[in-house]
Order: C-alpha cells, then structure tokens, then sequence
C-alpha cells in the first residue's frame, strides 16, 4: 500500500482541470480569464479567550463569482485549512452551482482549527466571532453571500451564524436566508442534511444505468448488485452508503476512517457499523467477518477490490503515487477533489469512469437552494398543495370504485392519495437535478469528440453557463 503523496495541489489540479476544458469551450481568452479568477479572498486573524489564554484564529472566506448573486458555499473547520485550499474549493463551488442550474456564484470559508478540540462553548464563541467579522466587511447576507455546512460544521454551527447575522440586522424579514444547513426548526429545510450523500447515490445510479459506459467497463447495467468501498463516515460517506444499501441494492465491501479501514467480501451491513462507531467511537472491533486494518493501514481502503470507490473525506487522496494501485473501475467522487490531477491521468488511462465531485456532490448545494428560497417565500413547502392533492386522488379513486364496482382497500388507497410533504418534495427536486445535470454533461461528452471524460464535460458545461451570463451583462461584448 502506497501513501497518497501529492506533487499537484488542490488549486493547482482544479486550474489544470480547467484549462483542459477550456479549449472546447469556444470562449476567448479573456472571457477565460474573467471565469477562473477568485474575484474576493477576506483573510482574517481574530482572538479568542480559550480556557486562560488568548488564541489567535486564522480564517478565510473566499468568494470567487460574483456572475451570480448571492455567492453561496459551505465553512469548513479543519486544520487544514490555508488559503490555497478555500479558494479551490470556492472556484469549484462556482463550477458546482452551474452544473446544476443553482442560480449562485461560488465561494468557501475556512477556520484554521480542529474542531474535536475544543468544547461546544468555545466553538461557539469562534463561530460568532467569524460570523462578525464577516459582517463587518459585508462577506455574509441574504442577496451577498450565503455559507452553509461543510468539513467539521453541521446544523450547530449554521444556527450560530443565523443568530449572529440576526443580532446585527434586526428587521430584516429575509434575514435566515443568511446561511443554509440550519436546524429544520430554526428555518432549516427537510432532507438537506441527507442531501449530499442522497445526491450522491443518484448521480452514481445515473452513470451505473449508462449502457455505452458499463459495457466499456465490462460491468452490468444499474447500481443494483455493485460493490461498494466509502473512504470517510462523516455525513456524506454515511448518507451515501445507507443509502446506496438500503435504495439501490449495493454491497458495501470495505470503510476507511481515521482509525483503520475493514473489509469484507460478503458485506458490511452498514447500519450496524454506524451503530457500532457512535457506542465505541471507531469502525475497528466491528467484527462481523471483517478483515480489519490498523490506523498505520488506514488508506489500505483505497485500493480494496470493488465495483465503486466511493471517497468521501478530503482533497488529494488519489494521487500521482497511489493512483496505479486503485483496482475500482467506477470512482465517485463525493468529497471535493479526491483525485489530483496527475492521479487522474493514471486512472483514466486504464480506463476507469470517474464520476467528478463539481457534479456528483452539488446535491448538498441544490437543497441549500430550496432552503434558502423556503426562506425568502417564508412558507414550508408543501404547504397549500397537500390537502388539496390528497382530496383530489381521493375523489379519483371514488370515481374509479363507482365506474368498477371494485374497493380499493385502506391500504392501497392511502398509498396513491397521498399529498406531498416537504422531504418527498426536496427527495424528487434532488433527483429531478440530479439526473438532468448527468444527462447534461454525458450529453456533451457524448457529442464533443475531443471530451473523453465527464469531469472536462463537467467543466465545459459549467464554463459555458457562466460565460453566457458574462457575455449577457455586457462585461465582454
Ligand atoms: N459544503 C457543501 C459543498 O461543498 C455545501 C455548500 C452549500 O450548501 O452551500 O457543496
């Protein structure tokens, strides 16, 4: 097993992915430039009172369009995090929010810290110190800029953030559509916590349906019956594979996580393993006929057997030096930026489908939208219609009963007349955009001769879309 050392870096690989695709994109050089540039970086140092010491915290926002109003993307809280890393991945919430019509610019935040370190207060206190300052400059607001979740942040954070930007804009109606991700009582949506990892299984059910492309991998058409390896358990690694397992018919082979990966040929009934890590707090000690491999080991997941690799963690972890030993012929890319761009050329070149992340994880943002739109409408969705199509269908059964003289039991009938409630709302958007935006990129892979890949056709889309709306308010006639 081979360490994922990496000669590229992110931002480095995301610049590269886009000059690969930009020539079939038929834009000029200037038009070019105008899309790839980070139109904003806010670096800010701020203190805080941790314990009896002052810390002083290293922070980021990056908003890289402004083709699109708001800009829109998650804040991570990592120790990782450097300025470099934000601003790839706001440029590749830019590419995201194209691809799946999200009306937004991009953008990202970044908090230099590891948040498994500090008590909730302290968080807290970090979290509303960072949304100040973003207030401060104008970095954060309805129609400017909307974070959401992302590495290390969850609903907690995001309603720390609402209160915050509320406190400062009293009177504002539209004021929690200042951020996504929020708890669903607190101007939060249903399904948006599941919505990445959900995204996730439909894009990869997409391409797993695609004739042309599982025959070229000598695999059978649909999802159903696959194999499956997840590197990373956080909320998209765990949403996708129960998921996967529970409406799609996968077996899930093999996990990775900080601590150590397992691996079992027969299965691993993914529920349980979850179950398992919240009463002991890792995945090893599951038992259950795994082979398990120690922290040292842990990237070992990688390059199990298996039909899908699945990784869910962080950047640059398929690499110019692991990436010969992947065995995977479907890699989907949940995390953002898995796969350096040199790791990508190894891959390709033996042939595996990669299922890119600017469009396989832009679920979690395609529900940010319908969040934050439920905001701006101030209603539920849902609302108004529920009844009124539970009556209809049931006057259309009544109807069928009388024209048949057959019933239609208790059962069946609240089966078909049944209005919608806002998660089977947000679950059929989510696919809706899902499958439209596969079909999209496939569509132009299909028809350029020279795109071989769906990442290129991914980014030939989505710089196509952000070109028009340039070229449309006139900045390059
Ligand atoms: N952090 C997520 C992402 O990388 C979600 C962004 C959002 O919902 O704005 O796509």
């Amino acid at each position: 097993m081979s360490d994922p050392k990496f000669n590229v870096s992110f931002y480095d690989s995301v610049q590269n992915f886009f000059e690969r695709a930009a020539p079939h994109t038929g834009l000029h050089r200037g038009l070019l430039e105008q899309i790839k540039a980070c139109n904003a970086v806010y670096q800010i140092r701020f203190p805080v009172q941790i314990g009896n010491e002052y810390k002083v915290i290293e922070a980021y926002r990056v908003q890289h369009s402004h083709h699109r109003l708001p800009t829109k993307g998650g804040i991570r809280f990592s120790n990782h995090v450097n300025q470099e890393e934000v601003m790839a991945l706001a440029t590749l919430m830019s590419y995201k929010c194209a691809i799946v019509d999200v009306p937004f610019g991009g953008a990202k935040g970044g908090v230099k810290i590891n948040p498994w370190e500090y008590k909730e207060k302290e968080l807290e206190k970090i979290t509303r110190r960072y949304t100040t300052e973003l207030v401060r400059r104008n970095f954060i607001g309805p129609a400017i800029d909307v974070p959401a979740p992302d590495y290390g942040t969850g609903p907690r954070e995001m309603a720390w953030i609402y209160d915050t930007y509320r406190a400062f804009n009293e009177g504002d109606i539209d004021a929690a559509g200042c951020v996504t991700g929020k708890p669903v009582n607190l101007n939060g949506i249903q399904g948006r916590t599941e919505a990445t990892g959900r995204g996730v299984f439909y894009g990869l059910r997409e391409a797993c349906n695609n004739k042309t492309d599982m025959k070229k991998l000598g695999l059978a058409v649909g999802i159903g019956g696959k194999t499956m390896v997840i590197q990373g358990l956080g909320n998209v690694g765990s949403y996708t594979g129960t998921i996967s397992q529970d409406e799609g018919g996968v077996k899930i082979v093999g996990v990775g996580e900080a601590e150590g990966a397992l691996y079992n040929a027969n299965g691993i009934d993914i529920h349980k393993l979850l179950k398992h890590r919240a009463d002991t707090g890792s995945i090893l000690g599951f038992g259950e006929g795994c082979t398990e491999y120690d922290k040292s080991e842990r990237n070992a997941c990688l390059e199990f057997e298996c039909d899908i690799l699945v990784p869910a963690a962080l950047e640059n972890q398929l690499t110019g030096s692991n990436a010969k030993n992947i065995k995977a012929k479907i890699i989907g890319e949940a995390a953002n930026g898995p796969i350096t761009s040199d790791g990508e050329k190894i891959l390709l070149d033996r042939g595996a489908l990669i299922v890119p992340d600017l469009f396989l994880n832009a679920g979690g943002v395609t529900v940010s939208y319908f969040e934050w739109l439920k905001n701006l409408s101030h209603m539920r969705f849902g609302r108004m219609e529920k009844r009124f199509d539970q009556q209809t269908y049931n006057r259309l059964i009544d109807m069928v009963e009388e024209k048949t003289g057959k019933t239609v039991g208790d059962k069946e009938r609240m089966f078909v007349a049944r209005g919608a409630d806002e998660v089977d709302l947000v679950r059929s958007g989510l696919e809706e955009t899902m499958i439209g935006a596969y079909q999209q990129i496939r569509e132009i892979q299909g028809r350029k001769r020279n795109v071989k890949d769906l990442r290129t056709a991914a980014f030939v889309s989505a710089i196509q879309k952000m070109g028009s709306d340039y070229e449309k308010m006139g900045v390059f006639p």
